[in-house]
């Protein structure tokens, strides 16, 4: 998938929404509970390589699925990890506007 699009879409295939969110619309979502340390939201006095660590541990998902992926009703799978190493000068770029990381 194209890393830009990854980064400002929701993943949720099943998302209403299919066009592009502004980055604050946007949120992390923990595919896998049991490895999530703290919200990224919660993590703006952190280094940055354990914030990107934890980033990449998440699916960009929108305000309207966050709340339906936490009830597991939401099919999610690693291929739509962020995976922002490949990409940090659009990370750079974007994270000013992502909730708890400006
Ligand atoms: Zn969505």
């Amino acid at each position: 998938m194209d890393k830009v699009c990854m980064m400002y879409r929701c993943q949720n295939p099943d998302c209403k929404w299919q066009g592009e969110f502004h980055p604050c619309q946007l949120t992390f979502h923990h595919l896998d509970p049991k490895k999530k340390i703290t919200e990224v939201a919660k993590m703006e006095s952190w280094s940055f390589p354990k914030i990107v660590a934890e980033i990449s541990k998440c699916v960009v998902l929108c305000r309207n699925c966050h709340p339906i992926a936490d009830k597991g009703r939401l099919s999610l799978n690693e291929g739509m990890l962020c995976n922002i190493l490949d990409n940090l000068d659009l990370f750079y770029e974007v994270a000013p506007y992502f909730e708890g990381l400006r």
